[in-house]
């Protein structure tokens, strides 16, 4: 795999160069981190069949990305689920997943493994283990034929699936060596980056923010690590406090920043977020949602050493596959931005409801077509079938993807974003399914009817109400019901998923078809 090839490289020029920096001080170099990666490859082959997807388990820790490494080595795909992010039952429902593909699924526990009744039965290798093993160092490197290759799984990512279950995209590794040549080429443009202390190397300290569950940091996971550059990770602590955050950012020596445009806007919000706090920091990358023209306004004037380039793609397409640089004169005139012309590899088609083209300036739904597009859903051929199709590309055969969002293109061949044709929708940067939550709240007793609608505030999505029909009179007020609820909705769906308000009503609004009148709930005043 061309990406390990890569870190490879670094390893045997600059061994000592950092790899790894974590916001809580633990940290790897480049030759620490690929004599780990080593030694647990060793340790998940002795376990698992090449092929059998390993479950990653916790934070912001060098050893998560020792172990993303080591899976590849192994053959195996990784599955990372981030500790603070997913609650015990989605992770279960997750290992759920996996255990259907073979018997007990390896899990690198990198914090302690959550237990609840309908966990699967897994094999798990705890922090201690995982020192243990790593400390002991390896005899022998990993077999290089035994590295992940092609349309070989390199990971599994789950995102919202409106069925009620997360859903597992299988991107290849052909997939992530094809976004990671754009990645680094893409961080590149406009300027070299800068030189190590020896004066050769490129030394980039990537800032990592989103959780490894999200495709967002494959962003700079992939991008620092195949450039010779540090990962420098905001662990979950630090993220729990401005201060925290703008002091670990003070010391990170950043040049490179990749969040959702969410992150940053709430980092604006410190007066301290400009230049002076990261005086290197030459390049932000957005990608997941919309990046308000607002935020790239300010980002322009605060840091006016820093490109700000707005990506656009799903995880079934890895990642990102369509860039823009915004200009100040692009931030103050064109609202929405748009949201890039297509990599390499990458072609982007606008389609009516019958699949026809759509002529440009047309809006439609976004294609996606080309060599970073993802083979499907993990052992859900149906979601796979329904979503997934076969294309060409300079003769090539390439899958597609129907993205579900609407856009156009225009005469330039850029991107422009309206929205979506379904009920998935972005709160914060994060990934939602409406359709999933529903189905949720359809599962607790005495729930008769639910409808969760989105409510926006300046063009974005403010937060979510949960209208509910109960089976029979409530117990108590609609104010305790209401927490009650959420109480339980905690236990299965993670904290961005649970609806801010919850309205009970009688009976739901119907359109002339007998479908659930969503546009009739939003804006309706609830209770919480
Ligand atoms: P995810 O799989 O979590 O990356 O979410 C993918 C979805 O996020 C896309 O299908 C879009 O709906 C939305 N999205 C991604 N990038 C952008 C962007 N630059 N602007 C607006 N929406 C975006």
């Amino acid at each position: 795999m061309r990406y390990l090839e890569l870190i490879e490289k670094t390893v045997l020029e600059r061994p000592d160069a950092e790899a790894v920096r974590v916001s809580t001080g633990a940290h790897l170099t480049y030759g620490e981190l690929w004599a780990s990666s080593e030694a647990l490859a060793l340790a998940i082959a002795r376990r698992v069949e090449p092929g059998s997807s390993v479950l990653v388990y916790g934070n912001k820790d060098p050893l998560m990305v020792a172990g993303f490494l080591a899976c590849m080595k192994a053959g195996c795909p990784y599955v990372p689920v981030d500790c603070f992010s997913v609650p015990a039952e989605r992770v279960a429902s997750i290992a759920r997943q996996i255990a259907g593909g073979c018997s007990a699924p390896l899990v690198l526990a990198v914090e302690e493994f959550p237990h609840v009744d309908d966990m699967p039965p897994v094999e798990v290798l705890t922090h201690e283990d995982l020192c243990r093993i790593v400390g002991a160092g390896f005899r022998e490197g990993s077999r290089r034929s035994g590295w992940i290759l092609g349309e070989d799984i390199a990971y599994i990512l789950f995102t919202s699936g409106s069925t009620g279950d997360p859903k597992g995209v299988e991107v290849t590794a052909a997939c992530f060596d094809n976004f990671c040549a754009w990645d680094v080429e893409l961080s590149r443009r406009g300027g070299e980056a800068p030189c190590g202390v020896d004066g050769a190397a490129p030394a980039d300290v990537w800032v990592d923010q989103a959780p490894f569950s999200f495709d967002l940091s494959v962003f700079e996971l992939a991008g620092a690590l195949a450039t010779g550059g540090t990962l420098f990770s905001l662990a979950h602590e630090t993220q729990q406090s401005m201060a925290s955050q703008m002091e670990a950012l003070a010391a990170s020596g950043a040049t490179v920043w990749v969040s959702t445009p969410s992150f940053a806007g709430m980092c604006l919000a410190s007066a301290e977020f400009a230049q002076d706090l990261m005086p290197a920091l030459r390049l932000f990358l957005f990608c997941g949602e919309t990046l308000p023209n607002a935020v790239a306004a300010r980002l322009l004037e605060r840091f006016g050493r820093a490109r700000v380039v707005n990506t656009y793609g799903p995880t079934e397409s890895t990642v990102a596959v369509s860039a823009v640089d915004v200009t100040p004169r692009m931030a103050a005139s064109r609202e929405p931005l748009p949201v890039g012309t297509p990599r390499r590899g990458t072609r982007l088609r606008i389609v009516d409801a019958e699949g026809r083209d759509c002529a440009a300036g047309v809006f439609g739904e976004v294609v996606i077509e080309g060599d970073t597009v993802a083979r499907g859903y993990y052992h859900r051929p149906d979601l796979t079938a329904a979503a997934f199709g076969a294309a060409e590309l300079g003769g090539a055969p390439v899958r597609s993807y129907r993205t579900g969002d609407e856009g156009c293109l225009d005469g330039e061949g850029m991107l422009h974003f309206r929205g979506r044709l379904d009920l998935q929708v972005k709160l914060n940067g994060f990934r939602i399914e409406l359709g999933e939550i529903e189905e949720h709240i359809r599962r607790l007793p005495d729930v008769a009817a639910v409808a969760v609608v989105a409510e926006q505030r300046d063009g974005r999505v403010a937060h979510l109400v949960a209208h509910v029909v109960p089976a029979g009179p409530l117990a108590q007020t609609p104010f305790r019901a209401g927490l009650a609820l959420k109480e339980q909705l905690r236990r299965t769906l993670p904290h961005y998923m649970i609806p801010k308000k919850i309205a009970f009503c009688e009976a739901l609004p119907l359109t002339g078809n007998g479908k659930v009148d969503r546009r009739a709930l939003v804006g309706v005043q609830a209770k919480a």
